[in-house]
């Protein structure tokens, strides 16, 4: 099987990963930060190594503003509704956001939305670029947050982070980065981009386990709690700690997923962001220009040379993009996603929201011999009739 939908979840995970995770199941299974006694000290340990492996990777200084999450989308509730929840009951409250954002960022907004927030959409062009003094220009006195996607999940175009957020430091406006198509492909330093809350998917690009992701909070940023409960700390007092992490990180952890986290960012710093980077980008290029060749194919997402996340968004004419997902599937045995990838406003923006698209996503594990045997199937699929493909399914009662 060839997999590329790395945009989704990186598959297979290194051997490194896989051993921490079993690992931390057999050896050091007690409760971290709840018990004086050696194992769970353990525990406690993996934990730290872990937070300190995330602070490293992403330039924070302490690593005890590293929260903790489920994934990319937990950090993302978090990070919105800590900011405003304590902020609705002010009249005017407003926020600056994308078109490019996940349903991990539009769905929260929108309950937002109801309780009051004003949110603004910057435009862009069809292929997501937007640009960095229009969203500048959409900030008011009354804005308290900026949350931009870094790179669109479906067109892979890059968002200006580092514009804006230097920017909007000096104004004092907090920007929330969604790190989730970037974190382990492009060097990310939250201090010298100019964020002060960054949430990080672990299950992708930095390799670990699903079920573990994180936040980034600037020291000195208080947010509202989405979840209380025990922490092993200050166990007296009904009020969830001030002190981070433990203010946001309530209940037992995944130790065995953020050990597994751990062992992902390691292998990452081992053969470096950029490096791994460079690779993956390079193989997004080949496959742009070897698709863009064939008839009957259309690619969206910035022109190939322009700096975009490894995601090759397309279309074969005549064939829904559902379709194509399934031949890919059945036929050639290749792993790719399709439809709507859950931002359906960045399909509105490609013009693609009826029709949905095929993206193809490299990873740390993707081949070179991976990528011309995508070129070799969708040359094959685009050079023959739309009937050809529907009819070999019913034959195979596949639908
Ligand atoms: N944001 C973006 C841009 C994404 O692509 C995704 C995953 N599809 C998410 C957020 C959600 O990530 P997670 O699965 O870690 O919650």
């Amino acid at each position: 099987m060839i997999y590329l939908d790395n945009a989704a979840t990186s598959c297979p995970k290194p051997r490194e990963v896989v051993q921490a995770v079993e690992q931390a199941l057999s050896d050091v299974c007690a409760n971290p930060s709840r018990g004086a006694y050696e194992l769970s000290l353990q525990a406690s340990r993996a934990l730290l190594r872990s937070r300190r492996a995330v602070a490293g990777l992403f330039g924070i200084d302490d690593e005890s503003r590293v929260i903790f999450t489920l994934n990319a989308t937990h950090a993302l509730n978090l990070a919105l509704k800590g900011v405003f929840s304590a902020r609705a009951p002010e009249r005017g409250a407003h926020m600056v956001t994308s078109r490019l954002e996940h349903n991990a960022v539009a769905r929260p907004l929108a309950t937002l939305e109801r309780r009051g927030v004003a949110v603004t959409r910057v435009p862009c062009t069809p292929d997501g670029t937007t640009d960095p003094a229009d969203i500048l220009a959409a900030v008011r006195p009354e804005t308290r947050l900026v949350v931009l996607t870094h790179a669109s999940n479906v067109l892979g175009t890059l968002l200006p982070i580092a514009e804006v957020g230097l920017a909007l430091k000096e104004w004092g406006i907090p920007l929330l980065v969604d790190s989730a198509q970037t974190a382990g492909c492009f060097p990310i330093d939250v201090e010298q981009m100019g964020i002060s809350l960054l949430a990080i998917s672990g299950h992708k690009g930095l390799l670990g386990p699903q079920g573990v992701g994180a936040l980034y909070i600037a020291p000195g940023l208080e947010l509202e709690t989405l979840v209380e409960g025990g922490t092993g700390s200050r166990s007296e007092s009904l009020e969830q700690p001030a002190e981070t992490p433990d203010r946001y990180e309530a209940g037992t952890p995944n130790t065995p997923g953020i050990a597994g986290l751990a062992a992902g960012i390691e292998v990452l710093v081992r053969e470096g962001v950029a490096a791994v980077g460079a690779r993956e980008l390079a193989m997004a290029r080949r496959l742009r220009e070897r698709l863009a060749q064939i008839e009957g194919i259309r690619l969206y997402g910035p022109a190939n040379g322009t700096p975009a996340a490894p995601i090759v968004p397309l279309a074969v004419e005549g064939m829904a993009s559902a379709d194509v997902a399934h031949v890919l599937d059945r036929e050639f045995h290749i792993a790719v996603r399709a439809g709507l990838h859950c931002a359906p406003e960045a399909h509105r923006v490609a013009g693609t929201l009826e029709t949905g698209l095929v993206r193809l996503s490299i990873g740390h594990a993707t081949t070179w011999a991976d990528i011309d045997a995508a070129v070799e199937a969708l040359t094959e699929i685009a050079g023959k009739p739309a009937e050809h493909w529907l009819k070999n399914w019913e034959k195979m009662n596949v639908r």
